[in-house]
C-alpha cells in the first residue's frame, strides 16, 4: 500500500512549532508519512497557527484541491477547527472518517495593467481595491457589464462568504453563510456629498456577475489590490475585474461543526 501522506505547516512561534513536532510524531506512529516539503500527493494539509497562517499556507501552495485542517494556536481561528490539546481525538476521528468537508468559494481579481498586460490573483477572503499612500480613490464600478456608480472614498472590499466575517464585517458588511454563493461589495469610507454619490451600504450579488472597477487617476497613480492581506501595487492600471472563482477550498470540519455556532463563539 502506498504511504498515506500528510503535510504540516506551522507558524514560527514556539507553541505552533512544538505542536507541529508532537503531531508529526503521533501521525508517524499511526503509519502516516509526514514529508518535510509540500507534496501534491498529500491527502491532507494541516496548518498550525491562526487564520492568517492558514491563508498564507493556501497562497503559498496555490489553492491545491487537497483538504485543509486548521489547528488554532491562540488567535481568532475562524478557519481553524481544533486546538492543540485535541490531537489524539483528531487522529482517532480522521482514521474513522468522522469528519465533513466545508467547501469554500474563492475569488479572483484580474488586473489589466496600463500596457494591457493582465495579472490574475486568487483569494479566499476578499479583494480590496484602494489607493496608494492613503489617497482617496475614484472608482467607476460596473456590475454585470452595466455602469453603476462612481465611487469616491478609501476603496472597496469585495468579499466571499468565507471572507464576510473578516475585513468585510469590520466595515459593517453582512455575515454571509458560506453555503450561499454570493459576492458582497462593501465600501470603505464612501463620500456622500453633493460632489460625490455612492452606495453607503454593502450590495450582494449572484455568483455569475462580474464587478469591473475602472479607476480614475487624479492625484495618485498607484492602485493597490489586496487579496487576503497580500498587496499588489500597480501604476495606473486600466481595470480590475473581480469575480467568484471555480476554485474551491476544502476545509475539514468535525461532526459538531455549525457555521452559526462558530460565529456566535467568535463574535458574540
Ligand atoms: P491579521 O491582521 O492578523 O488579521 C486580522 C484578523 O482577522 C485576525 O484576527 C484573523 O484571525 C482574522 N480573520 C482572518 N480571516 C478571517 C475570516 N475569514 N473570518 C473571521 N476572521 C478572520 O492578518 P491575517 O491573519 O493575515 O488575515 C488577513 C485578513 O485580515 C484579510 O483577509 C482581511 O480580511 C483581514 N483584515 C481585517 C481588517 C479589519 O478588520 N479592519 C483590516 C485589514 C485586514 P487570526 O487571529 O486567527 O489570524
Ligand atoms: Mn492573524
Amino acid at each position: 500500500m502506498p504511504d498515506r501522506m500528510i503535510n504540516i505547516f506551522a507558524n514560527d512561534d514556539e507553541y505552533s512549532q512544538e505542536t507541529r513536532k508532537l503531531l508529526r510524531r503521533k501521525l508517524q506512529n499511526c503509519g502516516y508519512c509526514v514529508p518535510k516539503a509540500f507534496t501534491e500527493n498529500a491527502e491532507l494539509i494541516i496548518s498550525i497557527g491562526g487564520d492568517g497562517s492558514f491563508l498564507k499556507t493556501l497562497h503559498e501552495y496555490d489553492f491545491p484541491p487537497i483538504p485543509f485542517l486548521g489547528i488554532n494556536t491562540g488567535h481568532l481561528g475562524f478557519f481553524q477547527e481544533i486546538h492543540p490539546d485535541e490531537l489524539d481525538d483528531f487522529i482517532f476521528r480522521y482514521q474513522q472518517n468522522r469528519f465533513s468537508i466545508q467547501d469554500m468559494k474563492t475569488i479572483r481579481a484580474v488586473v489589466v495593467a496600463e500596457d494591457g498586460e493582465e495579472f490574475e490573483y486568487k483569494g479566499l477572503n476578499e479583494v480590496l481595491v484602494k489607493g496608494e499612500n492613503s489617497r482617496n480613490v475614484h472608482l467607476n464600478i460596473s456590475i454585470g457589464g452595466s455602469f453603476i456608480q462612481r465611487f469616491s472614498g478609501d476603496g472597496i472590499v469585495v468579499s466571499t462568504p468565507a471572507g464576510s466575517t473578516a475585513y468585510n464585517y469590520s466595515l459593517g458588511g453582512s455575515i454571509v453563510d458560506p453555503r450561499l454563493s454570493v459576492l458582497q461589495i462593501t465600501p470603505i469610507a464612501p463620500m456622500n456629498t453633493t460632489a460625490y454619490r455612492s452606495f453607503t451600504s454593502s450590495v450582494i450579488l449572484p455568483p455569475e456577475l462580474v464587478v469591473d472597477v475602472n479607476p480614475e487617476y487624479q492625484k495618485q497613480d498607484g492602485l493597490v489590490v489586496v487579496l487576503d492581506g497580500m498587496e499588489h501595487t500597480h501604476i495606473r492600471p486600466k481595470e480590475v475585474s473581480v469575480s467568484l472563482s471555480n476554485t474551491i477550498v476544502k476545509l475539514m470540519r468535525f461532526e459538531n461543526y455549525d457555521f452559526w455556532n462558530k460565529v456566535k463563539t467568535k463574535f458574540l
